[in-house]
């Protein structure tokens, strides 16, 4: 057993990096971060438009995948996880969103409304163009709009116009409908990520210490108190005790995994495979829930869109001189550039459709390919009914989860999709992409008709990367994020979120651990 520190927190994604920075800036508080993942050194990390290689790499990935999901054509998914410091913000599509107020006040949880959160919303945020009240500079999150985006953004633009979408101006300006760019958490060039933001500054303190390539494998106990949590590093188990708590910030994914191998969930389940249950709480790991998403690709001889292609090989070197000189240029961008939010029926009261340009060539998996020209479509049900589970296949912390999302198991859910791929062919073919020329590849032109979108959808659909909902406040966690039954034991990532924002989730994460930090250090009741 190693010495003991005030609080150990595990994992450390973007959630753990904001505990880690607020609860160390007092010096006499001690802290422990424990990541899985190595420390986040791959040079795709940093490059904004090399996301795609970051996401890819399998160094720095959990390497999940679904189970075979019934209503998708048994399809396995990929599901992209990021093992690594920063955990996903190291990975993400640094899309910069704050989500829908609604959705935060639908949550129904005491000090968790809009309201509650905006202070945090303008204390993790550096916006230089701020110019409204609900804009801040001077936070800890970088955040740029996209000095010169793609071309093909403006085509987007006037097909969404020509459609009579309307714009939106500002995506985190209070009322986030319509079309028009976005945003990106991007510093100097460079991703800001939860270790650029909050780790780095806060380095140096002699109280915070950082350990990577370490696995928790289980939260231990006296009685039901937390003690500490025991840790695997090169091969060798030891424990690290918590003098006031343990912080579980292992994602949503991970923290239902480790509840579960602690003792903490489905009692009979937990037996079947060998754990000795501490508290029976069936509702650790339900829950689960991700925006569902297709896709539409075009494929073009114009050479706007990002992309390689010998036509293309001066302008690359250009650029790739640019950004090593200047850090600035197209790989300074994202690719994300520019979407929409929008109802996908007049009933609604906000945005239920998200509708994603790609100004680059995507296969018929929706897959980025770096070679060639095309662009592309991803249309996202914002709010879906379909709801899974995260399980344990088996008593060893090696092994990992089951995660079933149960897509379009809800029936309401694949109405969206329909009606998302109907809005992306409208758009593809307004006039603004006529001069382009484009040829639909993914689907075939001839996909015509429900059935045949329907089936569409099934074959391109992916998740997003937004899950939550799998230790749910209110549930598993109660509004100060403590496991109901047991004493100094918090769970603070995406995995407390009760139903899924609107929206890119980093930032709504990164706001709840900001709030997070503020609870645990009592600064709020
Ligand atoms: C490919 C991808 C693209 C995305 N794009 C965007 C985007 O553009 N904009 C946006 O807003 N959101 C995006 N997201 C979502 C966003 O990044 C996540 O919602 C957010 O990072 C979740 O934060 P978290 O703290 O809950 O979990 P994570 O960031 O996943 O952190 C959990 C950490 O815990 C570690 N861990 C897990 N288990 C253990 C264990 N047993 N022991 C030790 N460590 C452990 C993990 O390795 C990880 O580092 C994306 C996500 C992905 C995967």
């Amino acid at each position: 057993m190693s010495a003991g520190v005030d609080y150990v927190i595990v994992g450390a994604g973007t959630a753990g990096c904001v505990l880690a920075n607020r609860l160390s800036a007092d010096p006499g508080v001690t802290v422990a971060l424990i990541e899985a993942g190595p420390p986040d050194d791959d040079p795709a990390i940093r490059v904004p438009a090399m996301v795609a290689k970051a996401i890819g790499n399998p160094r720095q990935s959990w390497g999940y995948q679904t189970v075979p999901q019934r209503a998708v054509d048994n399809r396995v998914l990929p599901v992209p996880r990021g093992r690594v410091l920063g955990g996903c913000s190291s990975i993400n599509g640094m899309v910069y969103f704050r989500g829908h107020p609604r959705e935060y006040d639908e949550w129904r949880q005491p000090g968790w409304a809009f309201a509650d959160l905006q202070p945090y919303f303008q204390r993790l945020e550096n916006y230089d163009a701020a110019h409204t009240p609900q804009r801040h500079r001077g936070g800890s999150v970088n955040v740029i709009d996209i000095p010169k985006p793609n071309p093909l953004i403006r085509r987007f633009l006037e097909a969404a116009d020509s459609l009579s979408l309307p714009r939106c101006a500002d995506f985190n300006g209070g009322d986030p409908e319509g079309f028009g760019p976005r945003q990106a958490t991007i510093r100097d060039g460079r991703r800001e990520s939860g270790v650029t933001a909050y780790l780095n500054p806060a380095r140096q303190r002699p109280n915070l210490t950082i350990t990577t390539d370490a696995l928790a494998t289980r939260v231990m106990f006296e009685g039901r108190r937390a003690t500490g949590v025991e840790l695997e590093q090169g091969g060798l188990r030891h424990g690290i005790t918590a003098r006031r708590e343990v912080i579980v910030a292992a994602g949503a994914y991970g923290s239902p995994q480790l509840l579960q191998l602690s003792g903490i969930g489905d009692a009979a389940a937990l037996q079947v495979l060998g754990i000795a249950p501490l508290l029976d709480l069936p509702a650790v790991g339900r829950h689960l829930h991700d925006h569902p998403a297709a896709s539409m690709s075009v494929r073009t001889d114009n050479t706007e869109s990002y992309g390689l292609s010998w036509r293309t090989l001066p302008r690359s070197v250009a650029i790739a001189a640019q950004y090593l000189l200047f850090r600035s240029g197209p790989l300074a961008s994202n690719v994300f550039e520019a979407n929409g939010f929008m109802r996908s029926g007049p009933d609604l009261d906000r945005p239920d459709l998200q509708i994603i340009f790609m100004p680059a060539h995507r296969n018929a998996n929706g897959h980025w390919l770096p070679r060639g020209h095309g662009y592309g479509i991803i249309f996202v049900n914002l709010r879906p009914a379909s709801r899974g589970s995260v399980t344990l296949t088996s008593n060893d912390p090696h092994d990992k989860p089951a995660i079933d999302f149960n897509f379009l198991s809800a029936p309401g859910d694949m109405e969206v999709l329909v009606r998302g791929f109907g809005i992306a062919r409208s758009i593809l073919s307004a006039p603004s992409f006529v001069p382009i020329n484009g040829r639909e590849t993914a689907p075939d032109p001839q996909v015509q008709g429900r059935a045949q979108i329907e089936a569409h959808i099934r074959q391109s659909l992916v998740t997003v990367h937004h899950p939550c909902g799998t230790c749910r406040m209110g549930d598993v966690v109660d509004a100060s994020l403590r496991v109901k039954g047991i004493d100094a034991l918090r769970v603070v990532d995406a995995s407390v979120i009760p139903t899924v924002i609107a929206g890119n989730s980093n930032i709504p994460v990164t706001a709840l651990a900001e709030r997070a930090a503020d609870l645990i250090l009592g600064k709020i009741p």
